[in-house]
């Protein structure tokens, strides 16, 4: 952490929100939460789901549990902000729990709403859903009303809600203490998972085939306990599915979603036929390294040594001019958080680890927090926060109800910022072994983000799939689906080593949040295909974007992406992500083949414009 004149670590100023932990009104806010909760309840329970519903009853009813959401959100995020940034402060942590135990409460008399809401008869709903009172809400009626086709009777819910914890929940559970207590070896010394991970960022081979040595052998003295748990667990999603009457076992994530099966199928099969992408990038990482052969050891060892350090000061210049350049007001609106003290970026002991954006509701802004140390990493943070502050700030004409975006739409700002500060870092860098180095850095994340991610999902899948035509199955052959579908998007490049095979069982998506990861592949290459449309268009494309940020969660993904005139079921639309990938790769290729003419040696940073 630097601490030269002109380069302070900003933190936030939560002011807005409250003048302390000790503030008055925080309890005030609090006592309001649950009296309002219940009044609430009596006033529309058993009200809504009727014959003789009217649009003004509902309307009604949508305003005061809009304003319910926007009390309950301000002492509890101050809370968890709070918290955040000085987790070993007692006080803070029981403000935290406190409001998260009024929280619940307050649910408890909130949840019969979206219930009714998905059983109004279909005649009344059909009758007053194209009401002109209720626009700024239809999207979020129509939406509660797909998910109310998959509830169960009244009943039959409250049986599962209390015993999930004793079930799956509780199998997830074990799962994150079984692997948070795990500790990895080498020699005599003790790693934690994480700490394991990081060993295969490490330049050294030796360090990072021992690294992966300790790390198989670590999952498969577990894999016992670890495959009785997946098993478990797909056999409870194959039940309640069955009971819910879904489709396939990806069709409750995808209507979460808000996105369509063939979408999704779209998104997957464009992927794969750009598999040889990754296994190019490999063979050109294989001649980088200059390693005979790469195995799964191999995938993450650094290009260049990132010795770049960026003052704060200047990682905030840099932000501001690759965001102002792509349009002045998006600069002007990250340049609040930074004017109004809305970012916390100092780290300090019993601060948490990470970054985060938080929302708090539509008339209020957001908060970032990260951990500034000055790393090219970090910058990539500022600007992808940054990126999720002005959606958000954007968002904000919509209600509470729908301004949060879906999943695959919420890394759109986010990944967009880091995609627009990436270019201008770049441009700003002269070495060519750095500027390498940061291609290599962003084409890695994007090869994480897309196709892991869509290989992940079809080993997911096809284990799901089995499960359900075939019963419960071996570890071994769990094993041997991960390797299969792991080691195709690498082709020839890479060989995945036989210890790789027990890997799938640390990644706390595929236990802890089915068919999760697709999410991640959609957004990112989503926006890498509205990027590549950007670069074609230029100004136009400007009104257009501020719009789909604008809508927030008012819109399907399909429609956000349609109203900017793109279509999101034409798979040319996801090949020009992919392609922006391969101009990337090309560049890094062709900057290869110059150092390797010149021979240069580089030491220079990055220098000032
Ligand atoms: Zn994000």
């Amino acid at each position: 952490m630097r601490s030269e004149k002109g380069n302070k670590l900003p933190t936030w100023d939560l002011s807005d929100l409250y003048q302390g932990f000790d503030d008055p009104k925080i309890d005030q806010d609090l006592n309001q939460i649950t009296k309002k909760s219940i009044i609430f309840e009596g006033k529309y329970k058993g009200k809504i789901a009727k014959e003789n519903l009217t649009v003004e009853f509902l309307e009604s009813a949508l305003i005061e549990y809009k304003s319910l959401l926007e009390i309950s959100a301000k002492p509890s995020c101050f809370a968890e902000l709070l918290f955040s940034t000085d987790t070993k402060n007692t006080k803070h942590s029981a403000l935290l729990q406190r409001t998260r135990e009024i929280s619940s409460v307050a649910l408890s008399h909130q949840l019969f709403f979206d219930l009714e809401i998905g059983k109004i008869p279909d005649r009344v709903f059909d009758q007053i859903i194209n009401s002109t009172q209720l626009d700024s809400y239809r999207h979020y009626l129509n939406h509660q009303r797909e998910v109310a086709k998959h509830r169960l009777s009244e009943t039959e819910e409250k049986i599962l809600e209390k015993t999930a914890n004793t079930r799956g929940k509780a199998f997830t559970r074990l799962f994150t203490e079984i692997t948070s207590r795990q500790v990895f070896k080498i020699g005599t010394e003790g790693f934690t998972q994480s700490e394991l991970l990081v060993r295969f960022h490490d330049p050294d081979r030796d360090k990072r085939r021992i690294a992966a040595r300790s790390l198989t052998h670590g999952l498969k003295q577990n894999a016992h306990s670890l495959n009785f748990i997946f098993n478990t667990l797909l056999h409870e999603k194959q039940i309640i599915d069955q009971l819910r009457n879904f489709e396939l076992a990806e069709t409750s994530r995808h209507i979460a979603n808000e996105v369509e099966q063939t979408m999704v199928d779209t998104v997957v099969e464009v992927c794969v036929k750009n598999y040889h992408l990754v296994e190019e990038y490999y063979q050109l990482k294989q001649q980088l390294l200059g390693i005979d052969k790469l195995t799964h050891y191999d995938r993450y060892a650094p290009i260049a040594d990132e010795q770049i350090q960026i003052p704060f000061a200047e990682a905030r210049q840099i932000v501001l001019e690759a965001y102002g350049e792509f349009s002045p007001e998006l600069a002007e609106r990250a340049e609040l958080f930074f004017s109004k003290h809305w970012i916390d970026a100092a780290p300090k002991t019993g601060k948490q680890g990470g970054a985060y954006c938080m929302k708090v509701t539509p008339e209020l802004h957001p908060y970032i927090f990260m951990n500034y140390t000055g790393s090219l990493r970090d910058i990539t943070t500022l600007a992808h926060e940054l990126g999720h502050g002005v959606h958000n700030l954007l968002a904000n004409q919509q209600n509470i109800l729908n301004y949060s975006p879906v999943l695959p739409m919420a890394e759109t700002a986010s990944t967009f910022g880091e995609m627009l500060v990436f270019e201008k870092l770049l441009s700003r860098i002269e070495s060519p072994r750095q500027k390498l180095g940061l291609i290599s850095h962003q084409i890695e994340g994007t090869i994480a983000t897309v196709f892991r991610q869509i290989a992940m999902f079809r080993f997911e899948r096809a284990v799901h799939q089995l499960r359900r035509q075939q019963g419960e199955q071996s570890i071994e052959t769990y094993c041997g689906l991960w390797q299969e579908t792991q080691q195709e998007m690498f082709g020839d490049s890479l060989q995945l080593g036989e210890g790789h095979k027990w890997w799938w069982l640390y990644i706390p998506h595929i236990f802890q949040a089915a068919f999760y990861v697709y999410s991640y592949a959609f957004g990112e290459l989503l926006v890498r295909s509205l990027y590549a449309q950007y670069r074609r268009e230029m100004a136009p494309f400007i009104p257009k974007y501020f719009d789909l940020l604008s809508a927030g969660g008012s819109m399907s993904p399909s429609e956000l992406v349609s109203n900017m005139g793109f279509d999101i079921k034409n798979p040319d639309f996801w090949q020009s992500g992919c392609n922006l990938i391969r101009q990337q790769i090309n560049q890094a290729k062709q900057i290869h083949e110059t150092l390797n003419k010149t021979h240069s040696t580089d030491g220079s940073s990055i220098v000032s414009s």
